[in-house]
């Protein structure tokens, strides 16, 4: 389960637990990103602090873990790399990435695509009322351009109607001085607000 996670919320815990049901996972990793190449010079709270607001979301789901893979690399994470990585540790597992839709949207930006689609399985996790020929465009960019002819056994779809909640949301809610409370754990909201985060 790979993202920001700036912060973690209701949506991401219920896109996890829906695509370990749904796809028969023993276990969903959640790998917060270390440092985005291409979010650089973005005011974003700390690779550790957002590491620990996952701790805290995650700890009571027995099947949730966190994995500081990505914020130890110390240079800039790409996912090829994460997999590579993940084959070593577990080896002979058969690995899916979970993400938010619009970041697979970019895949054929990334580093590698075609190895990460020959290591993993993507399953994108879409909010109400996304645009799906967004994601027909970019399987048929993979198949005509990278000749992937199993495109629609690499992608899979998951809708997720808490994925209503959002991280730049709950962000700006902060800013603007509006509540955040039961849009995402509550050891979280109160960290959030103890440590002062988004608040310009
Ligand atoms: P992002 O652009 O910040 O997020 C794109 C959209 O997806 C947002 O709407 C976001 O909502 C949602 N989203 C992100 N992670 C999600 C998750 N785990 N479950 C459900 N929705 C999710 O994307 P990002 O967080 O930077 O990147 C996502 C993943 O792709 C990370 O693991 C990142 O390392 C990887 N990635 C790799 C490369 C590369 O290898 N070159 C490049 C880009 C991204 P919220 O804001 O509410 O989370």
């Amino acid at each position: 389960m790979g993202g920001t996670f700036n912060p973690i919320h209701y949506g991401h815990l219920v896109t996890a637990e829906e695509a370990r049901i749904q796809f028969n996972l023993d276990r969903v990793i959640f790998i917060p990103a270390g440092d985005p190449y291409y979010k650089k010079g973005q005011k974003i709270v700390t690779a550790q602090q957002r590491y620990l607001m996952t701790i805290m979301a995650t700890g009571s789901n027995p099947y949730f873990y966190v994995s500081r893979i990505e914020i130890d690399r110390h240079k800039p994470t790409y996912t090829i790399d994460t997999l590579i990585e993940l084959n070593k540790i577990y080896k002979d597992s058969q690995f899916f990435f979970i993400t938010g839709a619009d970041a697979v949207l970019d895949i054929l930006t990334w580093k590698n695509p075609d190895d990460i689609l020959n290591l993993c399985t993507f399953i994108a996790a879409t909010r109400p009322g996304y645009d799906m020929s967004k994601i027909d465009e970019i399987k048929k960019k993979l198949k005509d351009e990278r000749e992937i002819t199993n495109i629609n056994t690499k992608i899979h779809i998951i809708r997720i109607p808490a994925l209503a909640i959002s991280s730049t949301d709950i962000r700006n809610r902060v800013k603007e001085g509006k509540p955040i409370r039961y849009l995402l754990p509550e050891g979280v909201v109160n960290h959030i607000y103890k440590m002062g985060f988004y608040k310009e």
